[in-house]
């Protein structure tokens, strides 16, 4: 499987940010063995994204594309791959309900127009919850090839590339991606200084930057979720691979566990 990099944002071209997502995309290929021969920057123009994703769909397999996939007006990636594609967009209600209350939680109660359009996605897609933010991750496959498309504040980027890649790369490459979630115990169960997501960051510190298995920490509303994932040659080898961390984790905050459980999507 060959993998190819389409970064959108004028402010790349400008100069005014720098591609720190291109960079950790490529790494995580290169971690996982896929092969990555082409990188492609394009600004928000849709005439120049169109062509750029035909080139792209013509030499590799996997797309991923990062920015432009916000509320404004010049963030055209779904729109234009969704036309690319032939399809229209069409309103998701888990997005909907998912936009719904991050805006209520930081206090907004009223939708905007354009906040709305976070809930549209090419018809057919896979749509995948932006844990960290708004837009979610959106993925359209055609036969064996797939563009996925991921929010481009790194951030999000990173907390939606492995989840949205996992299902194209496990069919695809030789190589598979395995998970397992240890929900850490809700506020209702723990002191909210033991159980926050930094005072279980700062324990987990070590582990951290491991690279395979790679291990991540979410802040959710019923309490910290931490996501260990490994990828090997077969389901048993990535669990092999990750088996040492995951104990470790347990021994760190023995008592705190709420429950371990393998991610199937
Ligand atoms: P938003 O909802 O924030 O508008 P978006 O998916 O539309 O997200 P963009 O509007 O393209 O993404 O970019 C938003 C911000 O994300 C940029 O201002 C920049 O800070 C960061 N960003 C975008 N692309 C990249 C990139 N390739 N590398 C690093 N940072 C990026
Ligand atoms: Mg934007």
């Amino acid at each position: 499987m060959v993998a190819e990099i389409v970064s959108v944002g004028t402010e790349l071209l400008l100069g005014n940010i720098v591609n720190t997502n291109a960079q950790h995309i490529s790494k995580e290929m290169a971690r996982l063995g896929i092969d990555l021969y082409y990188q492609t920057v394009v600004g928000d123009n849709e005439e120049r994204l169109t062509n750029v994703l035909q080139v792209a769909l013509d030499r590799s397999d996997l797309i991923i594309m990062t920015g432009g996939l916000g509320p404004t007006k010049d963030d055209l990636t779904k729109e234009v791959a969704a036309s690319f594609f032939g399809k229209q967009l069409v309103f998701d209600e888990k997005t909907y309900q998912h936009v719904k209350k991050k805006l209520e939680s930081y206090g907004i109660s009223q939708m905007t127009e354009s906040q709305k359009k976070q809930a549209m996605v090419p018809e057919g897609a896979l749509v995948v919850t932006n844990p960290v933010g708004l837009a979610p991750g959106i993925i359209m496959a055609q036969g064996n090839k797939a563009v996925v498309m991921l929010p481009g504040p790194p951030k999000e980027m990173k907390a939606l590339l492995e989840e949205c890649c996992r299902l194209f790369i496990n069919r695809l490459s030789d190589h598979v991606f395995v998970s397992i979630n240890i929900k850490i115990k809700g506020p209702d169960e723990l002191p909210l200084g033991v159980i926050g997501e930094a005072p279980i960051a700062d324990q987990l510190s070590d582990i951290l930057d491991n690279e395979n298995p790679t291990v991540a920490t979410y802040a959710k509303e019923d309490g910290v979720l931490i996501r260990v994932t490994a990828s090997g040659k077969t389901r048993e080898e990535a669990l092999i691979l990750m088996k040492p961390i995951v104990t470790k984790i347990a021994e760190i905050l023995a008592g705190k566990i709420a429950w371990v459980k393998e991610d199937n999507d």
